[in-house]
């Protein structure tokens, strides 16, 4: 039984919330700290009877010492950070000077600056070994679960591995004219920078949203899928064998990527200060004020998400194509939890994480990404607590 802290009270966190506090028996008190109190408050009260004990502190997570201070006082063994992946190194930071192990599940990125990449998180790497504690990195559904996927193809399903494909598509209808399915501010910075995917060893970039082809996802059929960056691809370049090609495919709808175009071209989604009326304004903070906070889309959403990994290699001397994948219902999860399926599909996995390294069975001193742990009892974890998987092996690849 185990005492973590909780850093961040949006969509993610209140699925991380809800799903930490059903199993007392492994986090037996839970302090959920975030910049607002009130919105902590709020996912407390909706907690159901029997749940673990869940104390909230108001903490601004940009700043070292008041981390340090809170994780004195709650005494945590773990911090799960899902606020914003500007506050992954001073959470990290923190979590050295106080002797806790830490868990996150994007990486980290600079306020001013495009472009994310482990190399900040990675330099940690010999502190945290020398303390004796561990970080786990992108610990939610992709990163996350899309690299336990390809780990568990790498030690189950294939002798190795040439390509892997990862595929992201939500066939959701929120019935919003534009809206992000998770922190607008961060979503955007994403899909807006060039897109990028590694080849025989070297790093291709293409201008954004240049690349898309029709893919037939599972659960959800033929969708266009366009050719974006994301983080996962840098880890697991490093972490599985002989990986020959690695690229990312997202869905997007015609409509979102015509109001995206309309905003990058009146320069609404800019990430440095616009002097107005004499006070500096960021367009994409002041955007990101004007959407719909993604928790509050979960009422009335339908339909369904469908991510996964495809993997191409051999077995046995033998070509082999294999797909992996979830299929979450977005209603679902809103009966479940009170949350739609891309905060869902991400705050399971954190739980998963949090319960494998306080429990010891993924225990390793330093700072790591999921896929350099042994993936099954991740794996059957996500059959248990609400994300099965199923694999699939193809006669063709389609890719
Ligand atoms: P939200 O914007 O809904 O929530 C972010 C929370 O962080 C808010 O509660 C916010 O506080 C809090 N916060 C921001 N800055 C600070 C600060 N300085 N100090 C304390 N708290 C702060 O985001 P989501 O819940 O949608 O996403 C959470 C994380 O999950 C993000 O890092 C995102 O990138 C990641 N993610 C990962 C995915 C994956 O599959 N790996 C998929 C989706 C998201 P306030 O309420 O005051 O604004």
């Amino acid at each position: 039984m185990s005492r973590i802290m909780i850093i961040g009270c949006g969509g993610v966190a209140s699925v991380v919330v809800r799903k930490c506090a059903s199993r007392p028996e492994v986090f037996s008190h839970i302090t959920l700290a975030s910049r607002t109190a009130s919105r902590c408050q709020a996912i407390t009260e909706k907690l159901p009877p029997n749940s673990a004990p869940v104390v909230v502190e108001q903490v601004d997570a940009d700043n070292v010492p008041e981390l340090v201070a809170l994780i004195q006082r709650s005494k945590p063994v773990l911090v799960i950070n899902v606020a914003l992946p500007y506050q992954d190194l001073t959470i990290m930071e923190a979590c050295l000077q106080t002797g806790t192990h830490y868990l996150d599940t994007a990486n980290y990125e600079h306020p001013d600056a495009f472009g994310f990449e482990y190399k900040e998180q990675w330099a940690y790497h010999q502190r945290f070994a020398d303390a004796g504690l561990m970080a786990l990195l992108g610990c939610g559904f992709d990163p996350g679960v899309t690299n336990i996927f390809c780990a568990h193809a790498q030690k189950e399903l294939l002798d190795t591995i040439r390509t892997v494909d990862i595929f992201d598509c939500n066939a959701g209808d929120h019935h919003q004219a534009f809206a992000t399915n998770f922190n607008p501010e961060i979503n955007i910075r994403e899909i807006t920078q060039p897109g990028r995917y590694w080849e025989k060893g070297t790093w291709k970039t293409i201008p954004p949203l240049s690349e898309s082809k029709m893919i037939d996802f599972p659960g959800v059929g033929e969708r266009r899928g366009y050719l974006i960056y994301h983080e996962e691809q840098e880890s697991l370049v490093k972490n599985i064998e002989g990986l020959e090609r690695i690229r990312f495919w997202m869905t997007f709808s015609e409509a979102y990527i015509t109001h995206l175009r309309v905003l990058e071209n009146v320069g609404m989604t800019r990430i440095d200060p616009v002097m107005y009326e004499g006070h500096p304004v960021v367009p994409l903070q002041f955007l990101k004020a004007l959407l719909p906070d993604p928790g509050s889309l979960a009422e009335n959403y339908q339909g369904k998400t469908s991510i996964g990994c495809h993997i191409h290699g051999t077995k046995d001397g033998q070509a082999k194509t294999v797909r992996i994948f979830n299929i979450c219902d977005h209603a679902e999860c809103y009966t479940e939890v009170g949350a739609q399926a891309v905060s869902y599909t991400t705050g399971v996995p954190a739980m998963i994480g949090a319960d494998l390294m306080v429990s010891g069975l993924w225990k390793k001193a330093g700072v790591y990404n999921v896929e350099q742990f042994d993936p099954t009892p991740f794996m059957e974890r996500l059959n248990q607590f609400g994300l099965p998987w199923a694999v699939e092996e193809l006669s063709n690849d389609p890719f």
